[in-house]
């Protein structure tokens, strides 16, 4: 039978316990998932946490997928892979051990209660911006340029680490 593989891009955030550490284990993780290729993962940044600022800073990234994976299989999928690195919630933006978010699913629009695609708030988050920017500079987004939405988002304190991180 014929899959069709979806060009998905996965926004990953850490702020607990050896936050590069998370995001490297994340991507190994996610490359294991069977159906899941990792196409790309963009460069580390730093990023001043969103929400309760009582907590340290955010480690991001965002990694380049292609699946046959129905949505919802890999929501659960990663969420199991989020619950496997000790992810706890607490509070809503509250700190966490490993965020993965479906930022992009193909061109699908998706609105279920415990999934929307594109990403809710993505369009306005320069640490989801700039490295999927770093990836995929001419993306379309809700019918407008990735580019555009990055001209208008400033950095925020968002930080490019250096290659030897
Ligand atoms: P935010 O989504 O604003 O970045 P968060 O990542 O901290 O906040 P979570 O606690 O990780 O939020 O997820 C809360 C719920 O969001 C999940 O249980 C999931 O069902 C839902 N959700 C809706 N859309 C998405 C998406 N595109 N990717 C991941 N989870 C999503
Ligand atoms: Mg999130
Ligand atoms: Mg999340």
């Amino acid at each position: 039978m014929h899959m069709t593989k979806k060009t998905v891009y996965l926004g990953l955030g850490a702020n607990l316990e050896s936050p590069i550490l998370q995001l490297r284990a994340a991507r190994r993780a996610i490359g294991e998932i069977e159906g899941v290729d990792e196409m790309a993962f963009s460069s580390l940044y730093r990023s001043p946490p969103m929400g309760p600022q009582n907590q340290p800073d955010y480690v991001n990234a965002v990694m380049q997928i292609a699946t046959c994976l129905p949505a919802l299989d890999l929501l659960s999928t990663l969420q199991k892979i989020e619950n496997a690195q000790g992810r706890v919630r607490l509070e809503r933006w509250g700190a966490r051990t490993l965020d993965i978010d479906i930022l992009l699913y193909g061109e699908e629009d998706i609105d279920l209660p415990t999934l929307t695609v594109p990403h809710l708030g993505m369009t306005m988050r320069a640490f989801v911006l700039y490295p999927l920017f770093e990836l995929s500079p001419e993306l379309v987004i809700n019918g407008h340029a990735l580019v555009d939405f990055v001209h208008a988002c400033p950095l925020n304190g968002l930080e490019r680490l250096a290659r030897e991180f």
